[in-house]
């Protein structure tokens, strides 16, 4: 039987050692917390995850609270104009529902079901040496610690990372007592909310340690009114920091949002990091050679939300990727077209959330603007949150979107 270590139970971990110990493989899980410690401790993410993402994990049958957590239906995006009203509003139908499951609940509860498997659970922050040691006792060791300390075994890809500093400071706020959303009661969604110059917003329905809830997560451009959460400890002050700063620039959010309350006392998160891309082999000072999953090869800023999704699609071609290459050595070569399998799918999303941290270009502005009067260009925007390729067809290159507004008007002029 082959013996994989994985390092880091996050998303990609877990979702990969759950797979791998299901197909057979004995599988060694190092997590520097306990499934308790994850549970108790501080929020991570939003982790807005889209159908594509969300089947990976249904294929595994490990989607067990699907039931329990909020369907979002529709992805919204709204732009605030000079004097604080909305310049554009509208919301694009998914045409499968996404769903946010707060990684506390969900890797926590993997954790335990993984060990419950009898999967070998070991609590310990691992360090390089123990790496090196490692790499000689397994068939494969996979590095999944997300933006951890051990991202600096792998080398960056300058030539894949425009940006060295971080591109926004971000801010999250875990809720209870959002009022319902009288753009569309009857379901719900992701809500974007553009503040041009300023950042973004993003609102969102989540399934918490207590139950339903809602985030409200600023996205601020460094240096800027909304870049303010630095140096902030105590959570009730990040809160009243997040609404009064809605109150200013996303009053329509605000409106909601009078009554509500933290989650939790670590229903708080404010930090910022820079989009990076890294070799995906590591090579340990011993010799042995270690495989990056993830955020560790490939770390987006969350403006678009794809990070949680595309460490799942990673957990899925990596796991097929090893179950395909049989009893052969997992070395270098298969190693990089394992990363490189990875890298058609990802290669679109650091294209695209790249894209959405610049000023965006006119035509851009004008495919946002024409999803309002247009409900097959919000419908499509919206679904490219699940499928970030289909952005090549018609978001990047001016005559390609003019391209498709000219032929979704002239289809909705006939009609
Ligand atoms: C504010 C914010 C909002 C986001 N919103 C979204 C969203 O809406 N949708 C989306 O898809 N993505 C979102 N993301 C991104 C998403 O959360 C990450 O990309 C995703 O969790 C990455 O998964 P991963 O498995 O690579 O790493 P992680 O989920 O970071 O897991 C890594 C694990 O390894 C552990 N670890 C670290 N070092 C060690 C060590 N030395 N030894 C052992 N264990 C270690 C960590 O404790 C952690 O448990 C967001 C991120 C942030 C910061």
């Amino acid at each position: 039987m082959r013996k994989i270590l994985i390092v880091g139970a996050g998303q990609s971990g877990l979702q990969l050692a759950l797979g791998l110990q299901s197909s057979g493989y004995e599988v060694t899980l190092m997590s520097n917390r306990t499934a308790d410690e994850i549970r108790s401790g501080r929020v991570m993410s939003t982790q807005c995850m889209f159908d594509t993402a969300l089947q990976h994990e249904r294929d595994l049958q490990l989607n067990f609270w699907e039931s329990q957590a909020p369907r979002i239906e529709g992805l919204g995006v709204s732009v605030a104009a000079p004097d604080s009203s909305r310049a554009i509003d509208w919301v694009g139908k998914l045409d499968g529902f996404a769903q946010s499951v707060d990684q506390r609940v969900k890797m926590a509860g993997w954790m335990e079901t993984f060990a419950q498997r009898g999967g070998q659970l070991v609590i310990h922050g691992a360090a390089v040496s123990d790496l090196d040691y490692f790499s000689r006792t397994y068939d494969l060791v996979m590095v999944s610690a997300g933006k951890g300390e051990l991202v600096s075994m792998f080398g960056r890809d300058a030539s894949r990372s425009p940006f060295d500093a971080p591109q926004r400071a971000l801010a999250v706020a875990y809720v209870h007592g959002m009022g319902p959303r009288p753009e569309h009661p009857e379901f719900d969604a992701v809500r974007c909310n553009l503040v041009p110059g300023v950042g973004e917003l993003f609102v969102m329905p989540t399934l918490t340690t207590s139950g339903r809830a809602d985030i409200l997560f600023w996205e601020g451009i460094p240096g800027g009114p909304l870049d303010a959460f630095q140096g902030i400890k105590d959570p009730s002050e990040h809160l009243a920091k997040t609404l009064e700063l809605m109150e200013q620039f996303t009053p329509w959010e605000y409106a909601r949002a009078t009554k509500v309350e933290l989650t939790d006392a670590n229903g708080t998160l404010a930090g910022r990091y820079a989009p990076t891309v890294r070799k995906p082999i590591g090579r340990l000072p011993g010799g042995g050679l270690v495989l990056g999953v993830a955020d560790v090869v490939v770390a987006n800023d969350p403006i678009t939300g794809q990070g949680s999704n595309s460490a799942s699609k990673c957990a899925d071609a990596y796991l097929r990727s090893i179950i395909e290459h049989g009893d052969r050595p997992f070395d270098a070569d298969w190693m990089q077209s394992t990363f490189d399998r990875y890298w058609d799918t990802a290669q679109h999303v650091v294209k695209w959330t790249n894209a959405m941290l610049g000023v965006p270009p006119e035509h851009v502005l004008n495919l946002i603007g024409a999803a309002g009067q247009l409900q097959p260009v919000a419908d499509r925007f919206a679904n490219g949150f699940d499928n970030p390729a289909d952005f090549d067809n018609f978001f990047f290159d001016p005559e390609k979107t003019n391209a498709y507004l000219a032929q979704v008007s002239g289809a909705a002029s006939a009609a």
